[in-house]
């Protein structure tokens, strides 16, 4: 009943010609492939090049991060409305790089959330724990603050748009999965909290995808696990073979 989203993040990789070539190659490897919807998140510098490269196809394309004022003295930013006139239709928030290295808190994802919402954004709100925190059987307990902390003071009508990825983060770069059961019981943690946030309706249809060394070879066993609605994709979205063969798992 959720329409699955393949979604990928291509971090700090790629030149706008790489970015060309890439399309040209990925766009035939998927066409006509309509179960899921798929997004692709460049660098901001590919955008324009994303959006020309896929354009015709159903490929939607997002970016890693937004800001949360529309304008203003905030040197290196790049705002939502900004985002939008481009034709970015998609953004990632709060993604475990920008906690760990750019200073991300539970409180700024929430700031980001709303600006990308407010600007009629789809966000995919990153959450999940780190190592530590699994081992000392804390995952359930962070994953419902940062869901928490995520949604405040946003209306379940607001919202509608929210997408959220469970990344725990020892997965992310690492080759390691969580194991497809590990997935669905943290999925289950985050929609019972949407639940209790947004109301069951919303819970219902709130898409949660799996994000953590998602590669073609492992695609399957996961996607077809009812509590997870599609994947965040960082290393094997940057060739056009292996992110549509996870797309077509
Ligand atoms: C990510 O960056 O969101 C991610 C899941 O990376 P990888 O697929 O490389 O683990």
């Amino acid at each position: 009943m959720r329409t699955k989203l393949m979604a990928a993040n291509w971090k700090m990789n790629k030149t706008p010609d790489e970015t060309r070539v890439f399309f040209r190659e990925f766009l035939p490897l998927v066409a006509g492939h309509d179960r899921d919807e798929i997004v692709v998140c460049p660098p901001y510098t590919d955008v324009d090049a994303a959006i020309a490269g896929a354009r015709g196809s159903k490929v939607a394309i997002g970016v890693q991060n937004v800001h949360w004022k529309a304008d203003g003295a905030y040197t290196g930013e790049i705002s939502a409305p900004m985002l939008v006139s481009l034709g970015v239709t998609h953004v990632i928030v709060g993604h475990s790089e920008r906690r760990q290295y750019f200073g991300e808190t539970d409180d700024t994802v929430n700031l980001r959330l709303k600006a990308a919402l407010e600007a009629g954004l789809t966000p995919i709100c990153c959450v999940g724990e780190v190592l530590e925190e699994r081992e000392a059987g804390l995952c359930d307990d962070v994953l419902r603050r940062q869901c928490v902390r995520a949604f405040h003071a946003i209306s379940a009508k607001k919202a509608a748009k929210l997408v959220v990825a469970y990344e725990p983060v020892w997965a992310i770069g690492t080759g390691k999965t969580a194991t497809p059961e590990m997935a669905a019981e943290a999925h289950a943690v985050i929609r019972r909290e949407a639940a209790e946030v947004f109301g069951e309706e919303f819970a219902a249809k709130l898409r949660i995808l799996y994000g953590g060394s998602v590669k073609p070879d492992n695609a399957a066993v996961l996607m077809v696990q009812e509590e997870i609605d599609g994947a965040l994709v960082g290393g094997a979205s940057l060739d056009a073979k292996s992110f549509a063969g996870i797309v077509k798992y």
